[in-house]
């Protein structure tokens, strides 16, 4: 991959562009992650939040997460499609994999809170398992 990166929704009202490598790359098992997605786990990459540049309208839904601490998942009101997670505690931004321009170079180093997959959710087994959260990278 190289930087700055970008992606949008479906509709393309929305469209960003990050500056920053990602901080890290992973699949997130847990329940909010299935519920927000609508499938098994979510593809994700954690970039620092001001290297991010967003124009549209994203709509952010509150929710507490497993650890207890709120984060925001944005979405296009319009067409639905998921973007982003704002956690409260930390100045970082996750990025759904998905709506790259190019999601070909997403490359997950880990899967976790693997404790929540669904028997029918497969691992790629030579990626380390964290059934929670991971140790801070
Ligand atoms: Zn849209
Ligand atoms: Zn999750």
């Amino acid at each position: 991959m190289k930087t700055p990166f970008t992606g949008g929704c479906m509709c393309g009202a929305i469209r960003y562009e990050c500056s920053a490598e990602p901080i890290f790359m992973g699949n997130c098992h847990c329940r909010d992650c299935q519920r927000a997605t609508g499938t098994a786990f979510a593809a994700a990459i954690l970039v620092p939040r001001d290297a991010v540049s967003i124009t549209g309208d994203v709509k952010y839904y509150d929710v507490t997460g497993g650890s207890g601490q709120i984060i925001s998942r944005g979405f296009c009101s319009n067409c639905g499609s998921r973007l982003f997670g704002k956690p409260e505690v930390a100045d970082f931004l996750g990025i759904m994999a998905g709506s790259l321009d190019d999601p070909s170079w997403f490359s997950p180093t880990f899967d976790f809170h693997v404790a929540s997959a669904q028997p029918w959710d497969y691992m790629n087994p030579d990626l380390p398992k964290f059934a929670k959260s991971p140790s801070p990278p």
